[in-house]
């Protein structure tokens, strides 16, 4: 019988864009199915230059930035494709993490294919659908599975493994084939507030021999951006906050909610309250009652964060719960030392009604730009000139440093590695003599314990 296969269809030589295939005799399973962003994406599309909402397949297809898969998109989806509908070939997708880069296509997906989500990333999918009128996951017959329980899909077996990650509820994978496990990492860090959960799923893939390892490797390779720890963040808004006596400013992803919380707690350190846009207080609102665990704060609880109302002509029912108490740029101006204000880029004209004071903080709590000529980065700093603020770099990245991975390369021990979500797979030939650089849409066939293929 033809050996197992794993086909990269996605987030090869690119960081995001995952579309992994795993094929064991009649059976076929994808794990991600997220866009590519950078840099195939950006050489055809951009902010003002978009696929087309009546035939997104066709126009990605076009440029080899989604896989020509028979029986896999929706009839939908397919309008004006050159590609034909078929019912499902298909018979599961697992999504890692609640990431667009990870889950942004599925929406493009047939809809009788099982979508298996854990049960906090289908809640941060649904959160940002329904206060993102943009963001389209699409309707699914969507499974939800438990930490660490096996999913049967057919002859295949998936053990979910939670991971320490940027959003919380991202799993890594071990994928039992005919022919021996598959490790997934799906995006992951060990030094966060999870790292825990990164070593039991680490210790766990070791432990199965792994015939195939396929890792992340974000930051493989040159790397000049500077990491910190979370508590490293702490430390530094603390410091921040504690030299400047007027408003404060940071900026951090929307679904990074170790982030918010450490911002939230800085700013009650300092006798002060974070601020957030209705859209972050509506995914703290629906995730903070169901999981307890993360110690998220609650926006209008005794310390949690409080609520921005931007000037806007019109309100979303979802927004209404915090509009009465929810603070106006006139407020938070003229009592700037209260509060620290969570201030998205897209929402930076709201900075010509906050004026905050020249020399004013500016926390930058994401990562720094891939490159020197990063337009959005320039606009950015235009602003921050424009109106004094001072830029403060602090972040603890959602993933594993060049030399971790090394290690943890090392430590699963699998028979064949395939660094994915990188743009320097060769950083990986250093660690292990098994590496293979993987190509877009090459079935990989595993490899048996006497080393044949
Ligand atoms: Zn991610």
């Amino acid at each position: 019988m033809a050996r197992p296969t794993v086909t990269f269809l996605g987030g090869v030589r690119e960081i995001g864009g995952n579309k992994i295939l795993v094929e064991d005799g009649p059976d076929r399973i994808l794990f991600d199915f997220g866009p590519s962003f950078s840099p195939r994406y950006e050489q055809y599309f951009v902010d003002y230059l978009k696929p087309r909402s009546t035939s997104p397949v066709q126009d990605l297809l076009e440029f080899g930035l989604l896989p020509r898969v028979e029986g896999l998109y929706s009839e939908e989806a397919l309008a004006d494709a050159d590609l034909g509908w078929k019912p499902p070939e298909i018979h599961g997708v697992f999504v890692s993490h609640a990431h667009a880069d990870h889950a942004g296509y599925l929406g493009l997906l047939d809809p009788s294919i099982p979508v298996h989500v854990g049960p906090g990333t289908k809640d941060v999918l649904d959160a940002i659908q329904r206060s993102s009128p943009s963001m389209r996951y699409g309707d699914h017959d969507w499974r939800t599975f438990a930490d660490r329980q096996p999913v049967r899909v057919g002859g295949l077996e998936v053990v979910p493994y939670p991971v320490d990650h940027s959003v919380p509820f991202a799993y890594g994978f071990l994928i039992r084939t005919s022919e021996g496990t598959i490790a997934y990492t799906g995006d992951f860090r060990q030094h966060g507030p999870r790292a825990e959960d990164t070593r039991t799923f680490l210790t766990a893939a070791a432990e199965e021999r792994p015939a195939a390892l396929l890792i992340e490797g974000t930051r493989a390779g040159p790397d000049p951006r500077k990491n910190l720890s979370e508590e490293g963040v702490r430390r530094g808004v603390d410091r921040i906050l504690e030299h400047h006596p007027d408003l404060a400013l940071a900026c951090t992803y929307p679904r990074d909610l170790d982030r918010l919380r450490t911002l939230t707690e800085a700013a009650r350190a300092a006798d002060r309250s974070l601020v957030v846009s209705t859209r972050t207080a509506h995914l703290l609102t629906s995730l903070a009652g169901r999981y307890p665990e993360l110690d998220l704060p609650l926006p209008g609880a005794d310390g949690g964060p409080l609520v921005y109302a931007r000037k806007k002509k019109r309100f979303f029912s979802w927004e209404a719960p915090f509009l009465d108490t929810a603070l106006s740029a006139a407020e938070v101006r003229t009592r700037g030392r209260r509060y620290l204000l969570a201030l998205d880029l897209a929402h930076f004209p709201e900075l010509i009604d906050l004026r905050p004071p020249t020399g004013s903080p500016f926390i930058h709590s994401m990562s720094e730009p891939f490159s020197e000529d990063d337009v959005d980065d320039k606009v950015m700093h235009n602003w921050l000139e424009h109106f004094g603020l001072g830029f403060h770099q602090m972040h603890a990245s959602g993933h594993a440093s060049g030399r971790e991975l090394d290690a943890i390369v090392r430590s699963v021990g699998a028979r064949a590695v395939f660094p994915i979500h990188t743009e320097h797979p060769e950083a990986f030939l250093r660690p292990s003599r098994s590496v293979t650089l993987p190509e877009v849409g090459v079935p990989y066939p595993l490899r048996d314990a006497s080393g044949g293929h």
